[in-house]
């Protein structure tokens, strides 16, 4: 099973591509769109919005408006570098390419790495194609020690701006050289005008540790989550509610956006689904407050060189299933009752579970967890496989817990 996740990650190094990945996995889900008018919809359905994609199973005929949801959510987007839009120069002999830092990157992890580029090229006449050059394109090089002597003791201080311009070759650049270069590697004839456009570490993800007890990879965080949530769609099965999985994408940037989770993708599809049944708006919100919603997004595992950056009482472990996470400032939507569902969810599917808290004086961050509870009123639990090195090019978890979470989702999704 674990060998479908590597490749999972391996072939999702963009959001649009996590899509793409997420479409190949579903099990006989019938492709909607969003322009089209929604009646007589297939029990088993989905629909694409960008880098973000919902797909549902309502139980077979005879559901009645008001069925509730019981969802999964999780997000495609992870921290990278961003190609800008002119992005061609060259300094001293070298060519670079120009690009923006996209979320809390962790920066040192993006030098000395072989970067491929993966995204989506938009033509001329509009048409978007995804793109993948899976070969050492890019590099950001760091300064020689020679060159930076207090490096070891003070620390690495990289500026955005100045340092992390990757290196793409030698010589002069000229304008439309990166947008014809790419296009090419497209298949595309003319040089492509727009794009969106990630640098990823070439290195694929791996199982590391002499007992292979660990695995590696750019986008753990939250493909990993992404790629559980589909599985479990696939093999749950409810006569009572209409089981859903939603990947937001902009999680990483505060979810603001078309496709993020404080935007209207998700709201829009739960009401076309009830009114595709003859639903009224009053059906609609009796399905909300009966619904609920599992926020899957990764979590910091107490790290063994530094236990003092955890709660000594809620320090998640790695291979111990996944962390239900609860902030009682409503970082995390987790409410006790929303735990207790998810709890009774594990232990039905035989998943050991754990609780993360942070510390009073380390905020941590957030997920799509409040947004979706806070937009839809839906009762939402926040949970998350434990790992390290979050926002790296290249993170580290279990091997067991991306399983377990799969299971976990399945008995939460099914009846
Ligand atoms: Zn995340």
């Amino acid at each position: 099973m674990i060998d479908d996740l590597v490749q999972f990650l391996d072939s999702s190094p963009s959001p649009w591509h996590a899509v793409e990945s997420t479409i190949q996995r579903l099990e006989g889900f019938e492709r909607l769109d969003e322009t089209d008018k929604w009646d007589d919809l297939p029990s088993a359905s989905y629909v694409v919005r960008d880098g973000a994609i919902i797909a549902w199973r309502t139980p077979e005929d005879g559901a009645a408006p008001n069925t509730p949801f019981r969802l999964a959510g999780a997000h495609t987007d992870s921290p990278v570098l961003r190609i800008k839009p002119r992005p061609d120069g060259a300094a001293f002999g070298w060519k670079q390419l120009g690009v923006e830092v996209y979320g809390g990157i962790l920066n040192n992890t993006w030098l000395d790495r072989d970067l491929g580029i993966a995204g989506r090229l938009i033509a001329g006449d509009g048409t978007s194609t995804l793109v993948n050059v899976a070969e050492p394109i890019a590099r950001v090089p760091q300064l020689a020690v020679h060159l930076d002597r207090d490096v070891n003791s003070k620390g690495l201080k990289l500026d955005t701006q100045q340092h992390l311009k990757p290196v793409w070759g030698v010589g002069e650049s000229s304008p439309m050289e990166f947008a014809s270069w790419i296009a090419t590697r497209a298949g595309l004839d003319d040089p492509a005008s727009w794009w969106d456009l990630c640098l990823y570490d070439l290195q694929g993800a791996s199982i590391v540790g002499a007992d292979r007890s660990l695995l590696a990879s750019g986008r753990l965080d939250n493909l990993l989550s992404c790629w559980a949530a589909t599985r479990a769609l696939n093999s749950a099965e409810s006569a009572s509610h209409t089981s859903l999985i939603v990947f937001n994408d902009h999680e990483e940037v505060g979810s603001s956006s078309t496709t993020g989770a404080a935007g209207p993708f998700l709201e829009s599809v739960l009401s076309r689904i009830v009114a595709s049944k003859g639903g009224t708006n009053d059906d609609l919100h009796r399905a909300l407050a009966a619904s609920s919603c599992v926020s899957a997004d990764n979590a910091h595992a107490v790290h063994p060189n530094y236990p003092d950056r955890h709660d000594p009482d809620h320090h998640p472990l790695v291979n111990a299933g996944p962390a239900l996470k609860v902030n009682a400032n409503q970082r995390y939507a987790t409410s006790a009752e929303t735990a207790s569902e998810f709890q009774r969810a594990c232990e039905s599917a035989n998943v050991p579970w754990q609780v993360f808290v942070s510390r009073n004086n380390m905020p941590c961050g957030s997920t799509i967890g409040p947004l979706t509870a806070t937009r839809l009123g839906i009762a939402t639990v926040d949970v998350g496989i434990p790992q390290l090195s979050m926002h790296s090019a290249r993170e580290l978890c279990g091997v067991d817990d991306p399983v377990h979470l799969a299971n976990a989702l399945t008995s939460f999704l099914s009846d």
